[in-house]
């Protein structure tokens, strides 16, 4: 049996386990009613790239939708 060469300090076990509170039930739903993604809180939405209402970045999905407007118009 492998055994540790050192006991692991108290820091070392923090730090081993600052990442175990993160899981899938901290995430929410994204504000826009059109997009069906979540997103971490206090984070933009990886769909639509939506964050506290405000387009942050163009993302696949939006440029999609943009393109089909565009065709609409046509
Ligand atoms: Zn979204």
């Amino acid at each position: 049996m492998a055994v540790p060469k050192k006991k692991s300090s108290p820091s070392r076990v923090g730090m081993r386990r600052s990442g175990h509170h993160l899981s899938y039930d901290h995430l929410v739903t994204c504000e826009d009613k059109a997009c069906s993604g979540v997103r971490r809180p206090h984070h933009m939405c990886p769909e639509c790239g939506l964050y506290n209402g405000r387009q942050v970045m163009v993302t696949k999905a939006v440029k999609t939708r943009l393109k089909e407007a565009a065709k609409a118009r046509e």
